[in-house]
């Protein structure tokens, strides 16, 4: 998106606010740091502005991420029961599949539709999108810092950091760039904590986790010369360690770490005919449009499916695609 279409769709959501009172936030199905601390920031400039705002995530948001600032305004199946929104913002969710159809339901409202996806469907009636951005909430601290200066308070900034840190990786992964350092040091200097939130969500881990990760450990398993690393994260391993799937959210990061390691997944039970994929590359191969043949999507270096089959199946599956695409090599796009 260019510099200066970008700065007319900000304006645009700008009067929208200006025209609007009641807002409904929305994110993706199984929502992440990104999405959660972008909704909240959303939530407390609205706020600030005295609209009628609610938080709404399908599925609901993990325990770990409702201790951010700004779980107050998130409302569960019940809260939007009735709720009649005229504006919709969905963030961090690049199709409607992803909302699980919520920006389709009542249809006369205006959909905001702000992401940082590549394989983002332009969903909204405004469309800021731009994958050069590494999260989310770069965006949105983008959009804040044009509204006008002041508005980001120190729990927004703590928001805003987090989807920052977690979508990169604690930034490490290929999407570091310059803008998001400059905006999380911009962050800390509005009030992040950027020792507390590492600390909280990349560092400190409940025993229970570190046990289903020594299983999840002894299950890797690399074919094709060492170049793809598979994982298994089975419910009996996760009952067993007392932990809790969600918990395991990440594990992939070690399949992908492995040496010399180019394509890794993570194969995650639901149940005997659903299983959760958590797909990772190095090199330049694209997971993402692997992911998109399977209904699922991502970025380039990490994507995620959902494959309605047993976790053997799912990895006969992956593991075909991902011989395929050595075979192939990197093609250039
Ligand atoms: P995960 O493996 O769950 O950490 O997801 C990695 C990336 O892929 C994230 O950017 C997700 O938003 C995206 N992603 C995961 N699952 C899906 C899906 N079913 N459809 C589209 N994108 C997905
Ligand atoms: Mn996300
Ligand atoms: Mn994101």
């Amino acid at each position: 998106m260019q510099r200066e279409e970008f700065f007319k769709e900000i304006e645009s959501i700008v009067n929208v606010i200006d025209e609007n009172e009641v807002f409904l936030i929305i994110g993706h199905v199984d929502p992440d740091g990104d999405c959660i601390g972008s909704m909240s920031a959303v939530a407390f400039y609205l706020n600030s502005l005295g609209k009628d705002v609610r938080c709404f995530v399908p599925g609901g948001v993990k325990k770990s991420l409702l201790r951010l600032p700004g779980a107050e305004f998130f409302v569960d199946d019940e809260g939007i029961e009735g709720f009649e929104p005229s504006v919709v913002f969905s963030l961090d969710a690049p199709t409607i599949a992803r909302t699980a159809d919520i920006v389709k339901r009542n249809d006369h409202r205006i959909v905001i539709n702000i992401d940082h996806h590549p394989s983002n469907e332009f969903y909204g009636d405004i469309n800021l999108v731009d994958a050069s951005a590494s999260a989310t909430a770069v965006i949105i601290f983008r959009i804040l810092s044009t509204v006008s200066s002041g508005v980001i308070t120190p729990e927004m900034a703590n928001c805003l950091y987090l989807g920052i840190l977690l979508d990169t990786g604690g930034f490490r992964f290929q999407n570091t760039n310059a803008e998001a350092l400059h905006t999380a040091g911009e962050l800390i200097e509005l009030g992040a904590d950027a020792a507390g939130l590492a600390r909280d969500y990349l560092y400190v881990k409940k025993l229970s986790t570190l046990k289903v990760l020594a299983r999840a450990l002894e299950s890797l398993e690399v074919y094709a010369e060492g170049r793809i690393a598979l994982m298994t994260i089975t419910k009996e391993m996760v009952s067993e360690s007392g932990s809790s799937m969600e918990d395991t959210e990440g594990f992939v990061d070690y399949a992908s770490s492995v040496d010399e390691v180019l394509l890794s997944a993570l194969f995650r039970e639901v149940n005997d005919s659903e299983t959760r994929v958590s797909l990772r590359s190095r090199n330049g191969y694209d997971v993402a449009v692997f992911a998109g043949k399977y209904g699922g999507g991502g970025h380039r270096t990490a994507a995620g499916l959902t494959i309605y089959a047993c976790i053997e199946e799912a990895k006969a599956l992956i593991l075909d695609g991902f011989l395929e695409m050595l075979e192939r090599g990197v093609t250039a796009d």
